[in-house]
């Protein structure tokens, strides 16, 4: 039978996770027997931002490329072959972020995702109809359908929409804390819920505890859906060799007490038998010794590779995390 598998993601760790489940099903032979009916993706929808006019949800385009095939592997973000005519004439105009750079090709998902969500659509429904033009298979759902764009607040109290931190400040200014405004009122867009209760395996992608996965589990009905879900979770660590291995992930995870390093990143996410999410969890070659304060948790742990180098080591990682699983 067709194990129905569904991913929590951000946008980078994200993208590259899901197309290794997403290879992993295919090569089990499932793919004629409806790979796209069994592969869910919760996308973090925290990213996203109104930017000169357009709504701009970076996870979801980063997923929605990727396993269309249309990102820009080189770049890693956007579309491959994009140019930046628009841009430049954005920044002539002085309108928009300079430093965020919406390539054409970029610009025309905007475009149409913001004409859509003009006409009425709910977030759900425009990523199902961006979704309709490729052969994903898989399905893409928002964490919600709220926005609820993340915010950093600063040492000082200043706070600024979490791109400019990242994006513009590189992550150097040094954060309080993240908020999601609006979270707490927020609910799961439809199938979430459903989409985790009637899974044989939930994974949890290594992607940004903080930013990426955060704000997936903030949404109140997420977080007890993971709970009471009779499949297993089962999640990579993101952090290999006590580093974030791309990106500044790092900084996220000391502005909320938790050390850069695979047993901390489990203990913030708990064991499922003690309150929180988690039934295993991956942890890289090089934190094996990590693996014992892991256990120690609740939470088993499978020492494995977890540089997703290429498209083979992308889909031996999703491999070992279903057999962790054992579906
Ligand atoms: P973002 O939304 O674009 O920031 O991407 P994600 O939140 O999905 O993923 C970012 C995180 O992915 C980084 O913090 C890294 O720790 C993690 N990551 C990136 N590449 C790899 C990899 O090859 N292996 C593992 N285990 N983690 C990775
Ligand atoms: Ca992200």
């Amino acid at each position: 039978m067709t194990p129905r598998v569904v991913v929590l993601a951000g946008g980078v760790g994200g993208s590259r996770f899901t197309l290794g489940v997403r290879a992993a099903l295919a090569a089990r032979g499932e793919e004629e027997a409806g790979a796209a009916a069994s592969l869910t993706v919760v996308v973090n929808t925290g990213d996203d931002l109104w930017l000169s006019g357009v709504r701009l949800q970076p996870d979801v385009d980063s997923i929605l490329y990727a396993l269309a095939g249309e990102n820009d592997t080189v770049r890693g973000w956007g579309r491959a072959g994009d140019t930046e005519r628009v841009n430049h004439e954005l920044q002539a105009w002085g309108a928009g972020w300079p430093w965020f750079t919406l390539g054409d090709l970029d610009l025309g998902t905007h475009l149409a995702r913001t004409g859509w969500l003009r006409d009425g659509l709910t977030p759900t429904q425009v990523i199902e109809r961006l979704s309709a033009r490729w052969p994903l298979g898989a399905r893409l759902l928002p964490m919600t359908d709220a926005e609820v764009d993340t915010h950093v607040v600063l040492a000082g109290g200043e706070r600024m929409h979490f791109q400019e931190w990242w994006t513009r400040h590189r992550a150097a200014l040094a954060p309080e804390r993240f908020e999601n405004p609006g979270i707490g009122d927020a609910a799961p867009a439809p199938g979430v819920v459903e989409a985790i209760a009637e899974a044989d395996v939930v994974l949890i992608a290594p992607s940004n505890p903080v930013v990426s996965i955060g704000p997936i589990l903030a949404v109140p009905g997420i977080r007890d859906a993971l709970r009471a879900t009779a499949a297993p979770v089962v999640g990579v660590s993101p952090i290999i060799g006590g580093a974030v291995v791309r990106g500044m992930a790092d900084v996220c995870l000391t502005a909320i007490g938790v050390r850069t390093a695979a047993d901390a990143v489990a203990a913030h996410y708990g064991a499922r038998s003690h309150g929180g999410v988690l039934d295993a969890w991956l942890v890289a070659e090089e934190d094996a010794e990590l693996s014992a304060s892991v256990d120690a948790l609740g939470v088993r742990a499978h020492v494995r590779p977890l540089w997703m180098t290429d498209a083979a080591a992308s889909r031996a990682l999703a491999e070992a995390a279903l057999s962790a699983a054992a579906v």
